[in-house]
């Protein structure tokens, strides 16, 4: 790892005004020395997460005022050749992207700035150089051209991986429905998060962004609720601005299985305190909520000699488990649609899962437009 992996900038920015998003990303090109990097005539390619039709102030998505703010400092440094690109879940199709687009603000900041909306649905194969789990991946056309690849994560946390962050949000370069394989490939979690892990060594972001001014905790990364974390932080590493994430919302890395995998694999520093953070000092929150799912705690408080033993009766009865909430569903198929074990089924209007499929990889929870899927914890008392 070379020094300037380590640094990760923070700016306290208290709210998306544009002028004020646009001063706190011109400071992290100046502290991570962007202006060194990046020329004029490269192709830049910006990867937002985009994850469903959602608007800005719901905090599933980037904000369209960071993205815009980073299209701003990078016009300031004279380039011209910029796209925003992602696969949300769901299909990868001109009509699917374009609710989102709309409904995101982004076509609004790239009409502004008169930039491109990727509109190329294709994709191609690039093999993985020392892949643990993944040999080669198809991804979507925009990253094989682009020069200079930005990520610009939303601070969140998620079901499966506790946090969504920089290695996360690269998932999206995967296209449309190719996503839910991988969940039924690797449904082991250390599995899946080393497969993003390939992934994200593949892509290898120039710079990493992450939008945490207004952050999503609880039962993220769509069913969460807002908070207001008012920050911006930016770094050359994915893997290392995720280990300031931990601490941002106060989980250790061992929690977090793509950070802690990470570390094993040496692709990050392996503590908080190796990071070199810059700029204004981050802000740590004691009551930020994680996911009910990672609240289980039951197999975290086992005796370690017990654990493996008891693994597959844990996994088979022990575990949080999707359920419909009937009421709530409007028989929209995005759940079915995104299985990657075709375990929903859609009868009346409802939604109804066949559990003994199920591989409990939490897409349908994510890709419920109306938060009609919950994560039912299991309570060791309830028996
Ligand atoms: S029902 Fe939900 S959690 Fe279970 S396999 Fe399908 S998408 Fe994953
Ligand atoms: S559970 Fe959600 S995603 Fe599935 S059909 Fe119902 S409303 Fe649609």
């Amino acid at each position: 790892m070379q020094d300037f992996e380590r640094d990760v900038s923070v700016t306290l920015t208290k709210s998306y005004d544009k002028n004020e998003v646009i001063t706190s990303i011109r400071r992290h090109f100046k502290l991570l020395k962007l202006h060194e990097l990046i020329k004029p005539e490269m192709k830049v390619l910006l990867k937002p997460n985009l994850l469903m039709k959602r608007k800005p102030e719901e905090t599933t998505t980037t904000h369209p005022a960071v993205v815009g703010g980073i299209i701003a400092c990078l016009k300031e440094l004279g380039v011209t050749d910029i796209t925003i690109a992602d696969s949300p879940g769901g299909p990868y199709t001109k009509h699917a992207l374009t609710g989102i687009y709309e409904a995101s603000g982004m076509r609004a900041i790239a009409e502004e700035y008169n930039i491109k909306l990727n509109c190329d649905f294709g994709s191609f194969e690039r093999v993985v150089d020392n892949g643990v789990m993944v040999k080669t991946f198809t991804l979507i056309n925009p990253v094989k051209d682009a020069d200079f690849i930005i990520d610009i994560a939303k601070l969140k946390t998620h079901a499966m991986t506790t946090i969504s962050g920089g290695v996360k949000n690269l998932f999206g370069t995967v296209p449309g429905l190719m996503k839910p394989e991988f969940h039924w490939r690797f449904p082991e979690k250390d599995n899946f998060c080393n497969m993003l892990l390939d992934l994200c060594s593949t892509i290898n972001p120039d710079v990493t962004f992450v939008d945490a001014i207004v952050s999503m905790e609880g039962n993220g990364p769509s069913g969460g609720t807002s908070k207001n974390t008012d920050m911006m932080l930016a770094s050359r590493s994915p893997y290392n601005i995720d280990i300031a994430l931990c601490k941002i919302i106060g989980i250790k890395v061992d929690d977090a299985p793509t950070v802690n995998n990470a570390i094993k694999r040496g692709l990050s520093v392996s503590d908080f305190s190796m990071l070199n953070m810059i700029g204004d000092t981050i802000q740590c929150f004691d009551d930020y909520k994680i996911p009910q799912v990672k609240s289980l705690g039951f197999y975290d408080a086992m005796p370690k000699f017990l654990m493996k033993p008891m693994k597959p009766i844990i996994n088979r009865f022990l575990t949080s488990k999707p359920i419909i909430q009937e009421k709530k569903c409007i028989g929209c198929a995005k759940c079915s649609e995104s299985c990657p074990a075709d375990t929903i089924s859609i009868i009346d209007k409802k939604a109804i899962i066949d559990y003994s499929k199920c591989i409990k990889c939490f897409c349908c929870h994510e890709m419920c437009p109306v938060k009609a899927i919950e994560i039912k914890r299991f309570k060791m008392f309830d028996f």
